[in-house]
């Protein structure tokens, strides 16, 4: 039987770090506040977006959530991010996606100031991931990397396949392990003998957004599975790998829910306290 990776006690350990860090931060008076962008009415977005809050809140960290009505303008929401990125109180600035139609997401990405996105989807943050450089990692690759790390599966050397390649997860999932020294090998929608390529994995990641897309049949035994995927089915929260199938043969499997959601949560707090960080070493060296 596969070994849980356990997102749930996981991402409470990182917490648990993260708190002694926010209450250094406002023991130096710097009180790391994260602000959250929802607009319109989407139900998934809106639990996430408490998730973020509660989060938030467990580890005293402040957090405000601006809430705009659906048929908000690009011009609008463009300008409530250019005044949080004038705010000297937030430190990291966060735009709930998906937005509705017609609001296009790439101009609001390029628009949130690189040392405020803590998503890490700004494409010089992007760039700075693919060069190797410092830079905010996307929460949720973030999260499974800590994950791999927490349950000492060896990376370097292994065969890494991921299945997904966009650019939120799938994409930046490849270049972390890539960085961790495993071969990896990205596979999408118009891959031929997609089974085949998942048998070889030794880490499979699955970020696909289909229910139990991955059957036991492409699990080499013993592998480490990770399931990124939050499907709904029946009114139940599922993956996109066949869980129960799965844990016969995998070594270790993620769970849905209580896996990796969880650690994408941890990793923005995370990212917002590393930006807390900088911006206080910064303005110790303009003042200097
Ligand atoms: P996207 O829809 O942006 O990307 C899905 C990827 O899966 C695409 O690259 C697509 O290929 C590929 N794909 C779709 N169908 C197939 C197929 N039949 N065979 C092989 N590949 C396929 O989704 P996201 O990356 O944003 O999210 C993936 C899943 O992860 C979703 O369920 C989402 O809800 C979940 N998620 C979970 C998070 C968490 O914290 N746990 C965070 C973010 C997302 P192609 O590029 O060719 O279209």
């Amino acid at each position: 039987m596969a070994e849980l990776m356990d997102g749930k006690l996981v991402s409470a350990l990182v917490l648990d770090k993260l708190q002694a860090r926010t209450e250094l931060l406002k023991a130096q008076g710097v009180a790391p506040h994260l602000a959250v962008v929802l607009v319109g009415e989407d139900e998934a977005s809106a639990i996430y977006v408490r998730n973020k809050q509660r989060a938030c809140d467990r580890i005293g960290m402040d957090s405000t959530v601006i809430r705009m009505p659906g048929d908000t303008t690009q011009q609008i929401l463009e300008d409530q991010v250019r005044e949080l990125n004038a705010d000297p109180s937030v430190h990291g600035i966060l735009v709930q996606f998906p937005l509705p139609a017609p609001l296009q997401e790439g101009p609001i990405l390029a628009l949130i100031d690189p040392t405020k996105d803590v998503d890490g989807f700004h494409p010089a943050n992007v760039g700075r991931l693919m060069n190797g450089l410092p830079a905010p990692v996307s929460c949720t690759p973030k999260g499974c990397m800590a994950l791999l790390d927490h349950y000492n599966i060896p990376v370097s050397g292994k065969e890494a396949v991921v299945v997904g390649r966009s650019n939120t997860v799938g994409k930046p999932m490849a270049v972390l392990l890539m960085q961790a020294n495993a071969t990896v090998t990205i596979c999408h929608s118009r891959t031929q003998n997609l089974a085949d390529h998942c048998r070889r994995a030794d880490i499979l990641v699955a970020a696909i957004g289909k229910a139990r897309f991955i059957t036991v049949d492409m699990i080499k035994p013993g592998a480490t599975v990770i399931d990124v995927g939050i499907n709904r089915v029946d009114g139940k929260v599922v993956g996109d790998v066949d869980f129960a199938a799965a844990q016969s043969v995998a070594g270790a499997i993620t769970p849905v829910p209580g896996g990796v959601g969880r650690m994408t949560v941890a990793m923005l707090l995370s990212n917002t306290l590393d930006a807390a960080e900088r911006w206080i070493a910064s303005s110790l060296c303009s003042s200097q």
